[in-house]
Formats: structure tokens, C-alpha cells, sequence
């Protein structure tokens, strides 16, 4: 089937990359003429596990072309992905939805015949119906834009796993319409992954757009909840990690998203979380979210404890030291710098007069262009260099593994905090360091 991926940014490009691997012809539409060349020359501008791969082959295949043109999005296809951004605004909580509205406001007067837009972004409860009033205003007389909503669950680090293996696939209709048509066009593109067994949730507009938010809610639920856990724990000297384990053996409960630490971030789960509780204040319901602020300030709180921490184990002062900070990425396998917790802790340690060194294995570029003035170095090891205190800030695997005695020679004291609990502190201590974690001792 022909379509058009709109927005080809994380989960645009992944998504028109794996819509063309499952055999569609795919254009990739996006307003960044830099972002689309190079994606037409093979090459992802962000870091994503094996999305190299499967970009390049259908690009070779014929089945994948990039472009900056809507004219030539509303020729190519009747059928169009939305994925561009939904950033938190600047002011306030809400969510900033001009780049949706530009992105039909582009394509809606260009489109003749019947078409079908599928939404993708992560909007607020109500985006649909709104902007299907939009489109119809905008749309030329007797041709009709039919749009839907499908939003998207993947996970940076395992996008084209999760694009093509998806755990569920949502699809939000107009109520008021009958939704069997654009059911079976969804139905037809996702067929191979639909036929291995993948749950197909048909419902409203409404419901499928609160689905994505209100996964996101419950994800920074658990993970600040093991996080005020481990604030207690730190208090009284009990480990939260064995705790989550201990917990997490109840099927009820699951270990995962339970690791206690620096907490969220990135450019979905902060600002996610901060959108649904502004719209559910304009849907007159702030009060049933009320408990997603103590989830937001128990994250937030996390950072700056991270920061109390670091100045603790260099003394009770970071001013004049040299500290390393072991990753930048919101988290591992992503070169995403958006919210950091790693970046946000590197700029408060250098605000209290710390020498800060930070080193990632990927997003190193991207750290740069968020925090230039901060100081960057090539390696782990050249981050160490003369280290007061070195911290983990993202528990990239080179960092889990990396050896204490490699840099034990490297830095001023053997001083390591780790702000994430993924180190072996046996092995740390053992090599003579002293190790201190975020969120209470780690009794290995
Ligand atoms: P992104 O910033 O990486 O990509 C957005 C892209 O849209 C950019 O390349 C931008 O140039 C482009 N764009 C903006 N306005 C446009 C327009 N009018 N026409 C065409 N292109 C336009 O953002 P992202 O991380 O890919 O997120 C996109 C949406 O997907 C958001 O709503 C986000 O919440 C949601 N989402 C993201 C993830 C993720 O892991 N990144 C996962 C699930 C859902």
C-alpha cells in the first residue's frame, strides 16, 4: 500500500522505515530539509539500534524516499501517518499542538479525494475531534479526510523492534462515524503483524488518545513510586533494590519499570505526565490527577538528591573539584537528551563550581548543542582524568561493565556514585573505591 509518514523525527523515521520493511511504499515527509536529505542518503540523524539497517535496505528496495514537499505528500497517497512533535509548551503544563496544526494545515487544501490521516503523536484527550473540524474546513470541496488515532508505544533503544512487534495496537475512530473503512485500510497495512497474534484495540477518539497518556502516567507512577520507596530506605538504611526485587516477584506487582534512581525523563514521560494533568484540569476532572504532581516533584527531587549526594562524597562541596559524569542520554541506547536527569545534574554541579567532565558513548553531539557550556571529553577514561568523584548518571552497558582498576589510576580520589544502582558494588569496593548509590546502600 502507498502512504506518507508525516514528521520523520524518532518515531517518524522509524515508522516509515518499518512500514516500507513490511513492504508499503513509503514517503517520509518532514519540514527539516536537512533531516530529510539525510535520511534519503541512508543516514539516521539520531542514534536507534539497528534503524540503520532497515532505512538503508528500503531505501536500496525503491519502497522508501524522503521528502520536504506536502504537495507532493497529498499526490503520492491517499493514506497519511502523523508523527511530528508534542512538545510541553513553554509556558505552563499544556501541550504545544502547532506542530500537529501546521502539519494538516500543509496537507488538508492539497488533498483530492478521499484520504485517510492516521494520527501517531502523543496528543491530549480531544486533539482528534478538534482537529478533524480543522481538516474538514480546510478541506476542498468533495474530497474528505478521514482521520483516526493510533498512537504509538515504542520505546527509543528498541523502536524497530517495538514498531514490528508491538505489544498492542490502538485505533480511535470518530464516534459518530462509521469506522469500518478505516478500520480495514489499518487493518491491511498492519496485517503481517496483526496476523502474528498482535491485540487490535478499536475504540473512540477519545479513549485511544487517553490510552497513550494514561500508560505513560502509570510508567512514571511506578518509577517514582519505587523512587519515594527508596527516600525511606535511604533514611533508615535499608536497600531498595533488594526490596524491588523482593516486591517484583509478585506477578501483581512485575520488577520492571522498579529500578530506583535518577528517575525519568526524555521527550515523552515529563511532559507527557505534565500535558494530561493540564487537560484534565480543562476537562474540569485536575483533581483525579492530582497525584501525578507528587510523581512529577518526587522525579524532580531525584536529581537534586543526586546532586546532594556528589557533593557529600566530595567532602560536602563540589566548589573547585573535578567531577566526571558517566552519560548525558535520558537513558541507555538513546542518544535522546531531551529532560536529561544526567545533563540536568552535570549543569547544577557546575553551577555550585564544579569542574564537570561528561562523556556518553552516543550523545555526545546532541549534549553539546543542549548544555555548550558545559566541558565534553572523548572517553569514559578521559572524563576520570584527576575525578574528585566520578558519577553514573545513565546506565549505558559500557559503564555497568567498566572495570574499576581502569581507572583507578585515572582519577584524583576513588570516589564513585552511583546514580543509577547498576554497578557490581562488590567489585568497586574491592578495588579499593569507595562506592555510595542513589536511593539508600546497595547490600551486594
Ligand atoms: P521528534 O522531535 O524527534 O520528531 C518530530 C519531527 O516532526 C521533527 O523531525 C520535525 O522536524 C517534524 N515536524 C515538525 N513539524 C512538522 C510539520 N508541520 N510537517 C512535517 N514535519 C514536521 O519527536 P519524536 O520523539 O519523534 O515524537 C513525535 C511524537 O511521537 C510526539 O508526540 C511524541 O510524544 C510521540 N512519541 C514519541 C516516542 C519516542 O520514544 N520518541 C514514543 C511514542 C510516542
Amino acid at each position: 500500500m502507498k502512504m506518507t509518514v508525516i514528521g520523520c523525527g524518532y518515531l517518524g523515521a522509524t515508522h516509515a522505515a518499518c512500514m516500507a520493511e513490511l513492504g508499503h511504499d513509503v514517503l517520509g515527509v518532514d519540514v527539516d530539509p536537512e533531516k530529510a536529505a539525510r535520511l534519503q542518503a541512508g543516514e539516521v540523524p539520531f542514534f536507534e539500534p539497528g534503524l540503520s539497517d532497515v532505512l538503508r535496505r528500503n531505501l536500496a528496495a525503491g519502497r522508501l524516499r524522503f521528502t520536504t514537499d506536502p504537495r507532493e505528500a497529498a499526490d503520492f497517497a491517499t493514506v497519511h501517518f502523523l508523527g511530528v512533535g508534542t512538545p510541553q509548551l513553554r509556558r505552563g503544563y499544556g501541550v504545544d499542538l502547532s506542530h500537529v496544526e501546521s502539519a494538516v494545515d500543509a496537507l488538508a487544501p492539497l488533498v483530492r479525494g478521499e484520504h485517510l490521516v492516521i494520527g501517531k503523536s502523543t496528543v491530549p484527550v480531544g486533539t482528534a475531534a478538534a482537529l478533524a473540524q480543522r481538516i474538514a474546513v480546510l478541506t476542498a470541496p468533495g474530497s474528505h479526510v478521514e482521520l483516526v488515532w493510533s498512537p504509538e508505544f515504542l520505546r527509543e533503544g528498541f523502536a524497530v523492534e517495538d514498531t514490528l512487534e508491538p505489544d498492542r495496537l490502538v485505533l480511535g475512530t470518530d464516534p459518530d462515524r462509521d469506522d469500518s473503512g478505516p478500520a480495514r485500510v489499518v487493518a491491511e497495512i498492519y496485517r503481517e503483524i496483526l496476523e502474528s497474534g498482535t491485540p487490535f484495540v478499536r475504540t473512540d477518539w477519545a479513549t485511544a488518545e487517553l490510552v497513550k497518556v494514561s500508560a505513560n502516567a502509570f510508567l512514571a507512577t511506578k518509577i517514582s513510586f519505587i523512587n519515594a520507596i527508596s527516600e525511606i530506605c535511604e533514611n533508615v538504611g535499608a536497600d531498595v533494590s533488594t526490596l524491588a526485587d523482593a516486591i517484583g516477584y509478585d506477578g501483581r506487582i512485575g520488577r520492571r519499570f522498579l529500578n530506583a534512581g535518577l528517575g525519568f525523563g526524555g521527550g515523552c514521560l515529563p511532559k507527557d505526565i505534565r500535558g494530561f494533568m493540564a487537560r484534565a484540569d480543562e476537562v474540569g476532572a485536575g483533581r483525579a490527577l492530582r497525584f501525578l504532581r507528587e510523581v512529577d516533584a518526587i522525579n524532580t527531587r531525584r536529581r537534586a538528591a543526586l546532586v546532594d549526594l556528589v557533593s557529600d562524597a566530595a567532602g560536602g562541596d563540589v566548589l573547585g573539584t573535578n567531577i566526571a559524569i558517566l552519560g548525558a542520554a535520558f537513558k541507555p541506547e538513546s542518544d535522546d537528551v531531551r529532560d536529561s536527569p544526567a545533563l540536568n545534574v552535570a549543569g547544577q554541579l557546575a553551577l555550585r563550581g564544579a569542574s564537570v567532565s561528561v562523556f556518553d558513548p552516543k550523545a555526545m553531539a546532541n549534549s553539546r548543542r543542549l548544555y555548550p557550556t558545559l566541558d565534553y571529553a572523548d572517553s569514559a577514561a578521559a572524563a576520570c582524568e584527576d575525578a574528585d568523584v566520578v558519577v553514573v548518571a545513565t546506565e549505558w552497558a559500557e559503564f555497568v561493565h567498566m572495570l574499576p582498576e581502569e581507572l583507578s589510576g585515572v582519577v584524583r580520589a576513588k570516589v564513585i556514585v552511583d546514580g543509577r544502582r547498576c554497578l557490581d558494588a562488590a567489585a568497586w569496593r574491592a578495588a579499593g573505591w569507595r562506592l555510595v548509590a542513589l536511593g539508600g546502600p546497595m547490600r551486594v
